[in-house]
């Protein structure tokens, strides 16, 4: 991790991805030497939506690059619910299979979100967007824990600063990043609170915060100012503006003069994701190390 300037770190998400993908490589090449079997991911994909594609190409690369064997199901949009359905059926039985991905979102229309994600087996479910592994974590013994959050965790967790007792404000309340990144805090006993499109006094609250994890999707909507001298913002934000360049939902610059660490947008939270699919997936085959 480098430093911008004398009191602000870079959480460089991308270096640390790597790293994380080169121990995994190593494991992956010492388990199957020593019999285990190759971990291996199905992804998933309804239709042709070009973000959508371009997530799936990079995950097919990454698990290329470290070891794992993928299966990849590209469906028509016009393959309807049952089809996708007896896909997952499949996949949940092929043994070589540890685990299966649905690239969301799904097409809106024929398509129920809830219903696929609760037809993929629990032990398969490397998303963590299960019921039961919702459950799991919520409940403070989790299994699958999603990609993005436990990313997000093991990027506070690389600043070495005692999470305990810390106040995380976290913008955005979604399923997939802000309700599960507050469970996991809340399971390293920072007092957590969160914040969403009704909250009032925004900046006050993000004010108040030792650790900031910005989830919302509104460009630079977090101002420098708004940031407490040495906290630790997490930018999960990943907006394309006109010009083609991207931007987190923090503001950058002035967030760094006053943060003691900060994610960069590209290069934070962004490659982390794959990194922890990746490993989730070597949990499925395995079981957690
Ligand atoms: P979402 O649209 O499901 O949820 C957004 C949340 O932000 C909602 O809870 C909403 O209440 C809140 N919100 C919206 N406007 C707000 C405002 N003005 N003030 C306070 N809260 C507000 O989004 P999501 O799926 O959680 O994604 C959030 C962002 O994170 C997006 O930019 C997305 O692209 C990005 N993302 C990045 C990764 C990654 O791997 N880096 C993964 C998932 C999502």
């Amino acid at each position: 991790m480098n430093s911008p300037c004398n009191r602000t770190s870079i959480l460089d998400g991308k270096h640390l991805a790597k790293q994380i993908r080169t121990q995994l490589k190593n494991r992956i090449k010492q388990g199957v030497a020593e019999g285990l079997p190759t971990p291996g991911l199905a992804t998933v994909l309804v239709g042709e939506d070009p973000a959508s594609s371009v997530y799936i190409r990079n995950k097919i690369r990454s698990c290329k690059e470290v070891g794992v064997e993928s299966f990849h199901e590209p469906l028509e949009e016009s393959a309807g619910q049952e089809m996708l359905l007896e896909t997952i059926k499949r996949l949940n039985q092929d043994p070589k299979v540890h685990g299966i991905l649905v690239q969301l979102p799904l097409p809106r229309a024929g398509y129920s979100e809830v219903e696929v994600l609760e037809s993929i087996l629990p032990q398969k479910d490397v998303d963590g967007f299960h019921p039961l592994n919702q459950g799991a974590l919520f409940q403070g013994e989790p299994r699958f824990v999603p990609c993005t959050p436990k990313g997000i965790l093991r990027l506070i967790e690389e600043t070495q600063v005692d999470i305990a007792g810390k106040k995380a404000v976290i913008l955005g309340r979604s399923n997939i990043v802000g309700k599960p990144v507050a469970q996991l805090l809340l399971g390293r006993n920072a007092t957590v609170v969160m914040c969403h499109s009704r909250t009032q006094r925004l900046e006050e609250e993000v004010r108040s915060a030792d650790i900031v994890v910005a989830a919302v999707g509104v460009p630079e909507l977090v101002r420098g100012s708004w940031i407490s001298e040495g906290a630790i913002v997490i930018d999960v934000g990943i907006n394309r503006q006109d010009d083609g360049t991207l931007v987190g939902d923090v503001a950058y610059e002035g967030a760094a003069s006053k943060a003691s660490w900060i994610t960069p947008v590209p290069g934070g939270v962004g490659p982390m994701t794959i990194a922890m699919l990746l490993e989730n997936t070597v949990e499925a085959a395995w079981g957690v190390s």
